[in-house]
């Protein structure tokens, strides 16, 4: 399938996880993509295995809760990559406690990160995505968003997500872009790895007892996100705006 040929993609937090699949699942369909990572690093990890494989790629460091340092990034890639086409708001973090025990910075940390980067990067992309006519923006949010103990922030940073999307879609719109969100359940990256060390389970236990609670009886897999992700990119979705599309195995 080449549904992205001639298309710039850019895909934030894409150094491991949903992110990195994600970028190999967009330029596998012909994108260029900007891969961006807290350092340039990170990113170019990334970047090698797709260039491995005959992809146009490149990296960037950018820690994407700084709103100037955004601006200049996406700026750079529209120079470096001729446009940009699709933004994919995945970067994300967690610093889960229970919330009568959370202290301010890992409120502060998880919004910024989660929420206040999709809107620096949104806000970034559509500067280009208006002039031409046309853009995607899809964002990660999650099942947490519906609630789940010790992720008050994250969860409030996740149904923000939702927020935006909606209102995004209705003023861009307009714009011939088109705004959604996909929330995965219990996906095994690299972020659930951690999750499972800070409660002391090995990675196996930890992801066996989400599959329990999910009625396809597995966790996820990156690529099974990427593909949705493709799809809201894509002219598949092309009257599709607005949605959050869950992507959990069947949880209700
Ligand atoms: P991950 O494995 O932890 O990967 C996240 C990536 O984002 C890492 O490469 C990380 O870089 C990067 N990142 C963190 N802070 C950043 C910043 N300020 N600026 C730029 N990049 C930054 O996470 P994942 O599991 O793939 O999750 C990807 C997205 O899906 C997140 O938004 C997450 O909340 C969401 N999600 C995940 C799951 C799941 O079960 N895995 C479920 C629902 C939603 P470093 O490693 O260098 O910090």
């Amino acid at each position: 399938m080449t549904r992205f040929a001639g298309r710039v993609a850019v895909v934030t937090g894409a150094g491991q996880g949903i992110g990195a699949a994600t970028a190999h699942r967009l330029a596998e369909e012909g994108a260029t993509v900007a891969v961006i990572d807290l350092t340039a690093e990170r990113a170019q990890a990334t970047v090698d295995a797709l260039t491995a494989k005959g992809h146009a790629a490149r990296a960037y460091g950018c820690d994407v809760a700084d709103h100037d340092a955004v601006r200049q990034t996406f700026a750079q890639v529209v120079t470096d990559l001729g446009a940009l086409h699709i933004l994919v708001n995945n970067a994300g973090i967690t610093r889960d406690n229970l919330f009568f025990k959370m202290p301010k910075g890992d409120w502060d940390a998880v919004i910024a990160v989660n929420l206040t980067s999709a809107y620096n990067c949104s806000q970034a992309a559509q500067t280009h995505m208006v002039k031409q006519k046309y853009g995607k923006i899809v964002s990660l949010s999650s099942r947490s968003a519906l609630g789940n103990r010790g992720q008050a922030n994250y969860a409030a940073a996740k149904a923000g997500i939702q927020g935006l999307t909606a209102t995004l879609a209705i003023e861009l719109g307009p714009y011939n872009i088109n705004v959604n969100a996909v929330a995965p359940g219990y996906i095994a990256t690299p972020m659930t790895v951690s999750t499972a060390e800070r409660v002391g389970a090995t990675a196996g236990d930890h992801q066996a007892q989400a599959a329990d609670r999910t009625p396809l009886r597995r966790v996820g897999q990156p690529e099974e996100i990427a593909s949705v992700v493709a799809f809201l990119a894509s002219e598949d979705a092309s009257y599709v705006s607005g949605q959050t599309l869950y992507v959990n195995g069947g949880a209700r």
